[in-house]
C-alpha cells in the first residue's frame, strides 16, 4: 500500500475510513486543552459515551425499585449477565452457550483451572510461554504448588531463540511434543502483551490435544483485537478481561469460554455457587446443585450488574461495527503507523526497532518499539505533548492504535511530535 507522511494524506485516509464516525462515540482525555492521541487501548480502552446511561439505568432502578429490580427492572438483574453472551459469542467465535461473564480475569483462570488442570500420575506439567504476563505466572505457580508440585519441575516455559524477539510456532510444537504425556495443560496468552505477537491458536490447540492435554488461552490482548474461532479451533477454555480492547472500564468483568463438549458433564471438577445452578430451581433454595446446561454452570455469585452495565454498553458498539470492519481498519492504521515510524526514523537518523512480528497473521493492533538510543525521557516528552503510550523496561514503548477511535491524522501528528522530541534532545 502506498502511504505518505503528510497531514493531507492522513486526512484523506480518515475521509475513506468507514469507522470514522465511531471516534465520536468515545470520550478522550485532554492535555493542554487538546484531545490526546491515545495508544493505550490495549491497557485501558476509552469510555464509550453510551456507558454512562447504562450505569445510570441501574442506579435509577436501584433507587426506584430496590430489591424488586432483580425481577422488574427494564433489564432485570437476576439474569443480566446472560445479555452479554450473544454479542460476545460473535466476537470470540463461539456458540452463545459457551460464553459466560463473571468475576475478573485472573480469578476466572484460577476457577477454570479447577476444571482443566487435573494433574494425575505422570501427567502434571503445564506448558506456557516464557515471561508470561506476571499475573499468569503467579497464577500458574500457585496452582501447581496447590497440587503439591514444584513449579521449577512442573512448569515448562516455551523459549524464544537467542537474539529473537518472538516465539516460533515450530519451537512451540517441538516443546509440546517433547513434554508429551507428562503435559496436563497448555495455557498461553493468545496475543503476547509485550510484543503484540499473535499465536497460531488453532495449530497449538490441535497439537495439545494430540498429546492428550487440555488447552486454554488467556485472551486479555486478543478479545476485541483479533479474529477468534474458539469453537471451531476446539479450544477447551479461555478467559479475557474486558477493559483493554473491549472498552468496559477499569478492572471490569471478565468473559469466559468453555467449549460445549464440557457442558452437562457430571464428573467435571468445578467450584460451584448458586448462580451456576439451574435457573428453574435456583430460588427454591434446594441443597442439590443442578448445573446450568451451558457455560453459566461456572458462575458463582449473583451478577455484579454495575460492572456488567458498561460491558453491555460497549458490546452494543461492537455489535454495530463487527469484528471484520475493525480488523480491516486495524490492519491499515497499523501499517500506516509503521510507515510513519520508519519515515521519522530516517528523518532524524535514529534507530527504532519494531519488535512486533512483521507478518500480518502474527500481528494485530499493537506495535512494540525498541527505542535504541532514546530513553525514558522521550516517553515522558510524548506524554507531556498529549501522546499517551506506555513504557516497558528496558526500553520499549507499546503503541496500540485502537481502530474504534484512533484516526490516521493521529498517526501523522504522533510522528511530528516524536520527531520534535528527538530533535530537541539532540540539540540540547
Ligand atoms: C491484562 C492482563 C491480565 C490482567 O488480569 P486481571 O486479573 O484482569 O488483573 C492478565 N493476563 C494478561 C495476559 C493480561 O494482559
Amino acid at each position: 500500500m502506498h502511504f505518505e507522511n503528510t497531514r493531507e494524506f492522513a486526512l484523506q485516509l480518515d475521509q475513506q475510513d468507514k469507522l470514522r464516525e465511531h471516534r465520536d462515540q468515545f470520550l478522550f482525555p485532554k492535555i493542554n486543552g487538546k484531545q490526546v492521541i491515545y495508544f493505550t487501548g490495549n491497557s485501558l480502552g476509552l469510555q464509550p459515551k453510551n456507558t454512562q446511561k447504562y450505569v445510570d439505568d441501574i442506579m435509577k432502578d436501584w433507587a426506584d425499585l430496590a430489591v424488586e429490580g432483580h425481577f422488574y427492572a427494564e433489564k432485570p438483574w437476576w439474569d443480566y449477565h446472560e445479555r452479554l453472551a450473544k454479542p460476545l459469542s460473535k466476537i470470540v467465535g463461539a456458540n452463545e452457550a459457551e460464553i459466560t461473564v463473571m468475576n475478573t480475569l485472573t480469578v476466572n483462570l484460577h476457577l477454570l483451572m479447577v476444571s482443566f488442570y487435573q494433574p494425575k500420575g505422570k501427567r502434571y506439567k503445564i506448558i506456557c510461554e516464557e515471561k508470561a504476563f506476571p499475573s499468569d505466572q503467579y497464577m500458574l505457580n500457585s496452582q501447581v504448588r496447590f497440587h503439591g508440585y514444584d513449579p521449577d519441575d512442573a512448569i515448562i516455559e516455551i523459549k524464544k531463540r537467542a537474539g529473537e524477539h518472538n516465539f516460533r510456532t515450530e519451537d512451540i510444537l517441538k516443546t509440546i511434543e517433547a513434554v508429551g504425556e507428562e503435559c496436563a495443560l497448555i495455557l498461553i496468552g493468545g496475543v503476547n502483551y509485550y510484543t503484540g505477537q499473535v499465536f497460531d491458536m488453532k495449530t497449538i490447540t490441535k497439537a495439545g490435544h494430540d498429546i492428550g492435554a487440555f488447552v486454554g488461552w488467556d485472551l486479555a490482548h486478543a478479545a476485541g483485537n483479533i479474529k477468534l474461532e474458539l469453537h471451531d479451533w476446539n479450544v477447551d477454555f479461555a478467559a479475557w478481561c474486558s477493559y483493554k480492547y473491549m472498552n468496559s472500564g477499569p478492572g471490569n468483568a471478565s468473559g469466559c469460554f468453555v467449549h460445549e463438549r464440557f457442558h452437562n458433564k457430571k464428573d467435571i471438577p468445578r467450584f460451584e455457587g448458586w448462580w451456576g445452578t439451574s435457573k428453574e430451581t435456583r430460588f427454591l433454595m434446594k441443597p442439590e446443585f443442578e448445573p446450568m446446561p451451558n457455560a453459566d454452570a461456572w458462575q458463582l455469585s449473583n451478577a455484579p450488574v454495575l460492572s456488567l452495565a458498561p460491558y453491555l454498553a460497549s458490546l452494543e458498539l461492537f455489535d454495530e461495527v463487527g469484528m471484520d470492519a475493525l480488523i480491516e481498519k486495524r490492519n491499515r492504521i497499523v501499517s500506516y503507523l509503521e510507515f510513519i515510524l520508519k519515515e521519522i526514523d530516517k528523518e532524524v537518523d535514529s534507530t527504532f526497532e519494531i519488535i512486533t512480528p512483521s507478518a500480518q497473521k502474527e500481528r494485530a493492533t499493537q506495535l512494540s518499539v525498541f527505542l535504541h538510543g532514546e530513553g525514558k525521557a522521550l516517553f515522558e516528552y510524548l506524554m507531556k505533548n498529549g501522546v499517551i503510550t506506555d513504557w516497558r523496561e528496558p526500553n520499549v514503548i507499546r503503541l496500540a492504535p485502537a481502530p474504534f477511535y484512533c484516526s490516521y491524522e493521529d498517526m501523522f501528528e504522533f510522528g511530528q511530535i516524536l520527531k520534535q522530541g528527538i530533535l530537541d534532545k539532540k540539540n540540547s
